[in-house]
C-alpha cells in the first residue's frame, strides 16, 4: 500500500509576495466577525513587517518569543485564549517566522478542532478531525517546514512531531526579501538544516526516484549558496528559499537519519536548538556521511563559522544516557541509515562516544 500524500495546496512565490498576504486572506473571511489569528515571531516588534500585516479590525495579532523551541503547552495556551476572546474559530492562523513559528501555527490550528491537549497527538496520524485554514510565512529558511506534513513540539514527555496528512499548511507565502534580515551564524545554522536533510535523505534505505530528484536539486542549491564565499546575498536567498522548499518536500518520500536520530537527544537534554545542534552532531559523523561531512566543514570554513565546542562537557552520565535513549527510539531512522539490523550497528557504546565527542 502506498501512503496518499497531503500537501500545502496553494503557494505564492516572489519577491515582495508578502503584500498580496492580505488579499489571499480576505478571500478567507466570510463576515464581520470572522477573524484571522496571526503569530508573529517577536523579533519582528516593532520593525517594518509588522506594520505591514494586513490585519483588519477583528483580527487577533500575538507575538511570539523563540527562546524555547515550540512546546505542547503554548499550543494550548494560544487555542484557550483565542477560544476565551472569540465566539468561532479564526478563518486561518497565520505563521510568521521560522520553523518555531510555523510550527505553532501548525500544530494551533489543529487544536480548534480537536479535543484536550496537543500532547495527546504527538506521534503518526493521531489527529482525527481536519483543523482550521493554516498559512506558512518563512522568514528564515533551511527548516522545511514551510512544506512538511510535520509540526515539531516538546511535550511533557516527548520530543516528537504532530504528523499526519492534517498537519501540512494549507497556504505558503515564499517571499525571499523576508529572510535578508536574518543575522550570521543563525543563516548558516539553519540553511544547514535543509543541507543535512538533503546529505541523510540522499543515503539511506528509504529513498524513492522522486526523493532523490527533490533532494538533488536542493543540495545543488545549498552548494551554490555556501560554496559562493558570499552566501546572503539576495541572489542567494532566493535560492536558499528554494532549497529549503525543495528539501523539505524530499523528505515526504525518505527520511532524516543519523544526524536527526542523535540532534532529537541532544536538544531534549540539553535545549540547544535544532539547526545549531545539527551542526554539532553533523560535525562528528564522518563514520556515516564521510563526503557530506567534509564538505560541510568546507563550507564553515569559506563563510568563517566557529562552531561550540564541549556542549556536552557538563553533561552527567545520567543525561548522557538519556541522550542515548531519545536517540535510540527514532527506529524509522536508524533503519533508513543502517537497514533492518540497525540494532546490532548502533549501539549505546557508539552513541555515547559521539555525545563525549560534542
Ligand atoms: P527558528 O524559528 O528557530 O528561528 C531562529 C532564530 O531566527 C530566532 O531567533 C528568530 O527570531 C530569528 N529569525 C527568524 N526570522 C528572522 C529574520 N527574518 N530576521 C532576523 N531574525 C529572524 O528558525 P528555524 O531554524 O527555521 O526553525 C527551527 C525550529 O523548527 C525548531 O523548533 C525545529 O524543531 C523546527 N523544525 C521543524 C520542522 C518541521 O518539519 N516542522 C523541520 C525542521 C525543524
Ligand atoms: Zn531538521
Amino acid at each position: 500500500m502506498f501512503r496518499n500524500y497531503k500537501t500545502v495546496g496553494r503557494i505564492i512565490y516572489g519577491r515582495n509576495s508578502f503584500d498580496q498576504l492580505g488579499d489571499i486572506l480576505d478571500e478567507l473571511r466570510t463576515d464581520d466577525n470572522s477573524y484571522v489569528l496571526f503569530l508573529v515571531d517577536d523579533y519582528f516588534e516593532g520593525k517594518e513587517l509588522q506594520k505591514r500585516l494586513p490585519a483588519r479590525k477583528n483580527d487577533i495579532v500575538k507575538m511570539i518569543g523563540t527562546i524555547d523551541e515550540p512546546k505542547t503547552t503554548v499550543v494550548d495556551a494560544i487555542v484557550a485564549e483565542v477560544k476565551s476572546l472569540r465566539p468561532t474559530n479564526p478563518v486561518s492562523v497565520v505563521g510568521i517566522g521560522g520553523g518555531i513559528l510555523m510550527d505553532y501555527a501548525k500544530a494551533s490550528r489543529l487544536m480548534f478542532t480537536n479535543e484536550g491537549s496537543s500532547a495527546q497527538y504527538q506521534g503518526l496520524d493521531l489527529i482525527k478531525n481536519k483543523g482550521v485554514h493554516c498559512t506558512v510565512v518563512p522568514t528564515i529558511s533551511g527548516a522545511g517546514a514551510e512544506i512538511s506534513m510535520t509540526a515539531v513540539l516538546t511535550g511533557p514527555v516527548k520530543k516528537l512531531g504532530i504528523k499526519g496528512n492534517f498537519t501540512p499548511a494549507d497556504q505558503l507565502v515564499l517571499d525571499p526579501n523576508l529572510i535578508a534580515s536574518v543575522p550570521d551564524p543563525q543563516h548558516f545554522y539553519t540553511a544547514m538544516d535543509c543541507y543535512i536533510h538533503n546529505i541523510e535523505a540522499l543515503n539511506g534505505n528509504r529513498r524513492t526516484i522522486i526523493g532523490d530528484s527533490l533532494g538533488i536539486e536542493s543540495l545543488r542549491l545549498c552548494r551554490e549558496v555556501f560554496l559562493s564565499g558570499n552566501s546572503h546575498t539576495p541572489e542567494n536567498d532566493e535560492k536558499l528559499m528554494v532549497a529549503s522548499y525543495l528539501g523539505g518536500l524530499s523528505l515526504t518520500y525518505s527520511e532524516v537519519g543519523a544526524c536527526h536520530a542523535i540532534s532529537y537527544g541532544l536538544a531534549t537534554v540539553t535545549g540547544i536548538h535544532h539547526g545549531l545542534g545539527n551542526c554539532i552532531v553533523f560535525n562528528q559523523l564522518d563514520e556515516f556521511y564521510p563526503d557530506g561531512v567534509k564538505e560541510f566543514r568546507e563550507m564553515m570554513r569559506i563563510n568563517n563559522i566557529e562552531l561550540p565546542q564541549g556542549v556536552t562537557q557538563n553533561c552527567t552520565p545520567e543525561e548522557i544516557e538519556k541522550m542515548i535513549d531519545i536517540s535510540l527510539t527514532l527506529v524509522f531512522m536508524w533503519s533508513h541509515v543502517c537497514g533492518p539490523e540497525w540494532e546490532k550497528i548502533i549501539t549505546r557504546e557508539k552513541l555515547r562516544g559521539l555525545f563525549q565527542k560534542m
